[in-house]
């Protein structure tokens, strides 16, 4: 192997650190939204609690207006069919009975109105229970849900200054023109600059490369690039020769 040959398989392996950082500050930047999908699903069942709450209340006080209403004519009607048993008068005995039977028909109407309501009230006593069962179930999550991801975001940081560390120090003999280019490429074609030659192709974009081509990959005296998506080319004997090594890493856009 010589030299140049040693300088490309240590990009690849820069690379492999540099996409593991990628992934930690994909995830690192996930996290936060991820906390606000539960923070958020906690103040909507909170908020759909609160409102049926204040909802059941509004019914509760019109039940117990409506009772107290009807109470009231109750006592009413006792008091004129007291009346009705001293009014010598005919025009004001008449007039009593009318009113009375109004009276009546309008407890009618409380009683009729009193029992939808409590009607009312049992159903959204139901959706309460439910809607506290749900509020619960929202704030264990931060319990079970938060706090590994919380736990996550704190270990982050430390994780990638490791590999970044390990990446610096790997970084530091490299020539500084094929680092230039690595980063570069690493740029445009999204985290991938380097790419093993599988087979007879590229391993980056898949494309057929020419025997020639293959050979100077082999031959490692060139910095080679494919034709196709210009990511750098290498060749890598230990995966070639010893199938349980590391396997080319997956490229997945040209
Ligand atoms: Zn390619």
């Amino acid at each position: 192997m010589n030299e140049f040959q040693d300088q490309l398989l240590t990009l690849g392996d820069v690379q492999d650190l540099d996409r593991r950082i990628d992934d930690l500050r994909r995830e690192q930047a996930e996290i936060p939204k991820k906390l606000e999908v539960i923070r958020e699903r906690i103040v909507a069942a909170e908020s759909k609690y609160k409102k049926r709450k204040e909802r059941l209340e509004e019914l509760d006080k019109s039940r117990l207006a409506k009772e107290r209403e009807l109470e009231e004519y109750e006592a009413r009607l006792v008091k004129d069919n007291k009346k009705l048993e001293s009014v010598a008068n005919d025009d004001i005995y008449q007039k009593l009975v009318k009113e009375i039977a109004q009276i009546k028909a309008a407890n009618d109407a409380r009683s009729d109105d009193i029992l939808i309501l409590m009607d009312k009230i049992e159903t959204e006593q139901l959706g309460l229970r439910k809607d506290k069962a749900h509020l619960d179930e929202a704030k264990a999550a931060i319990e079970s849900e938060a706090r590994p991801l919380k736990n996550r975001l704190d270990a982050i940081p430390g994780e990638t200054a490791k590999y970044q560390a390990e990446r610096d120090k790997m970084v530091e003999g490299l020539d500084r023109n094929m680092m230039r280019k690595y980063d570069g490429l690493r740029a445009q074609k999204k985290g991938i600059a380097i790419v093993r030659v599988a087979g007879r192709n590229c391993g980056g974009c898949n494309m057929a490369l020419s025997p020639m081509l293959v050979n100077k990959v082999q031959r490692a005296e060139s910095m080679e690039s494919c034709p196709n998506c210009g990511r750098i080319l290498y060749w890598d004997e230990e995966v070639r020769t010893n199938p349980g090594a590391t396997p080319p890493p997956p490229a997945t856009n040209a």
